[in-house]
């Protein structure tokens, strides 16, 4: 779709995210790199370094590290998540080091207060962040540039489950990988209560007593140590958990705490947060009319109150004969229209659409369409691509059935090669759909997804079945469902169809 110049005009004032990879070091062979998710908008704001953990053996980043920042993103944070050497002591500190500098270097063009940076790190990247606040004198992270001259102290540190000491844990492989055969010789000198200085950033930590990794002692310890030399300190433990609960998962209590840890931030390190942007849209999809898409989905959406786009398709007759009555007949489809849901056109058979002539797919959308209009369905004015990619023949025939929108279901939230829904700037015929499921990290996903989501830039979600019985590789339990509509509801999302999004955006 050719966009006009007004159009390309209004980029400007919408807030687009791009993630940016950025090595840490001029020696390219070096893997220390940095993700950064910046913003478009030219604002400064408190930053968020996510330094995941992995036992000082590997780099956990796709648990405590990409939702992590995606959450913070959303809490009005700009953030960063590391990746650091995790060869012997002390490559992964100077890294971790090294990135607070470049970070305050690249302050203007990064959006980052560089007065208010905090490292948040996870297990053993709970030792490294606890490194730089307590080893930022002793350590050079220099790398001959504009870096070197700016300071490398965090301003405070968020520790999470952290290792933070190697005198007391039982678990002492961390600190062996990190100090090698130096573990025995320098092990106290590595454990971090022992060098908290008068100018140790402020604190905040939370652990669980029933970690069964990294003791909630070596918390206390440290926080111990804080308070006795008079530095500010906040302390969690909460009763029960596993080591790893990162976000906090479904967690009622755990996930609190990274509003703690921003309400630290706030009062006893003077961050200046705003908090996030209001008015975040979410599009939920749900393709190939299972049964439950009448029965548990709609239902539970109009609990909440919230919009949704279905887009059925009817399978080749084969395949109804052996499935059919898992899948919803045209009637019931009706009912989901008739509960104010959108219902999209998804094609007749589920082909390939690649693959079709352009004789064969106007027969896959008109025959769809057709069934569609004999129960009274509204024509439709979206379109999802069966199989998820975009089908560049189908443009002619999809302008033909006067649809306007249509979804892909292949984007993936930290591989960017799609963006989300920018208004304005994407193409209506290849709107960016990120399938959820459960066993693919989905709700991860889903996080890091909500995360990327802004006021001007729509996250459309792809589910199936709740729970998915025809195609199980689609498969989201109710349970995992209902925690993401709670999600949503939590954290004041706009829940809409595509249709109600496009037309509240003068799209259509
Ligand atoms: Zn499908």
């Amino acid at each position: 779709m050719c966009k006009t110049i007004t159009e390309q005009k209004k980029l400007s004032e919408n807030i687009i995210r791009e993630i940016r990879e950025v090595k840490l070091w001029k020696d390219p062979s070096l893997p220390s790199s940095l993700s950064c998710r910046l913003r478009n908008d030219g604002k400064k704001r408190p930053v968020i370094l996510v330094i995941p953990g992995g036992g000082y053996g590997f780099v956990c980043i796709n648990e405590e590290g990409y939702p992590i920042a995606a959450k913070f993103d959303e809490m009005g944070f700009q953030t960063f998540v590391l990746t650091y050497r995790v060869t012997r002591y002390p490559e992964p500190q100077l890294d971790a080091l090294r990135a607070i500098r470049l970070i305050r270097s690249h302050a203007q063009e990064w959006g980052a207060d560089p007065d208010h940076i905090a490292v948040c790190g996870f297990s053993a990247g709970g030792h490294l962040a606890g490194c730089c606040g307590t080893l930022f004198h002793d350590l050079d992270a220099k790398d001959g540039d504009e870096g070197d001259s700016f300071s490398q102290r965090p301003d405070a540190m968020i520790l999470s489950y952290p290792v933070i000491t190697f005198r007391k844990t039982q678990y002492i492989a961390t600190g062996k990988r990190l100090l090698k055969e130096d573990f025995d010789e320098k092990r106290d000198e590595w454990s971090l209560e022992n060098r908290i200085l008068p100018d140790t950033p402020p604190a905040y930590i939370w652990a669980t007593a029933t970690d069964q990794l990294v003791p909630y002692e070596n918390s206390v310890l440290f926080a111990q140590g804080m308070w006795e030399k008079g530095n500010k300190c906040e302390l969690h433990v909460f009763p029960d958990g596993p080591h790893g609960m990162a976000t906090g998962y479904e967690r009622r209590d755990l996930k609190l705490w990274m509003e703690q840890a921003k309400e630290f931030l706030k009062v006893s390190a003077t961050f200046p947060v705003e908090g996030g942007e209001k008015g975040r849209t979410v599009i939920l999809t749900f393709d190939d009319a299972p049964k439950n898409h009448l029965t548990t989905v709609a239902p539970l959406l109009k609990e909440y109150g919230f919009g949704a786009t279905f887009f059925p398709t009817f399978f080749t007759e084969e395949w109804r004969k052996e499935n059919g009555q898992h899948l919803l007949a045209p009637e019931e489809i009706k009912e989901i229209s008739d509960m104010g849901f959108e219902i999209g056109n998804h094609s007749f058979s589920h082909l390939n659409m690649q693959e079709l002539s352009a004789e064969e797919a106007d027969k896959e959308i008109g025959k769809l369409n057709d069934l569609l209009a004999s129960v009274h369905i509204p024509r439709p004015v979206s379109f999802a691509y069966p199989g998820g990619p975009c089908a560049e023949n189908l443009r002619p025939v999809l302008e033909k059935y006067g649809l306007k929108l249509a979804r892909t279901g292949t984007r993936h939230p930290h591989i960017c090669a799609e963006t989300m829904w920018e208004n304005f700037r994407t193409d209506l015929m290849k709107i960016p759909g990120t399938p959820i499921v459960e066993h693919l990290n989905g709700k991860l996903n889903f996080y890091e997804t909500l995360g990327q989501c802004s006021k001007d830039n729509a996250a459309v979600f792809v589910f199936h079945g709740i729970p998915e019985k025809v195609h199980p590789h689609c498969n989201v339990t109710e349970k995992t469902f209902r925690y993401m509509l709670d999600y949503l509801k939590e954290n004041n999302y706009t829940v809409l169809s595509m249709k109600d999004y496009a037309i509240q955006k003068n799209l259509i």
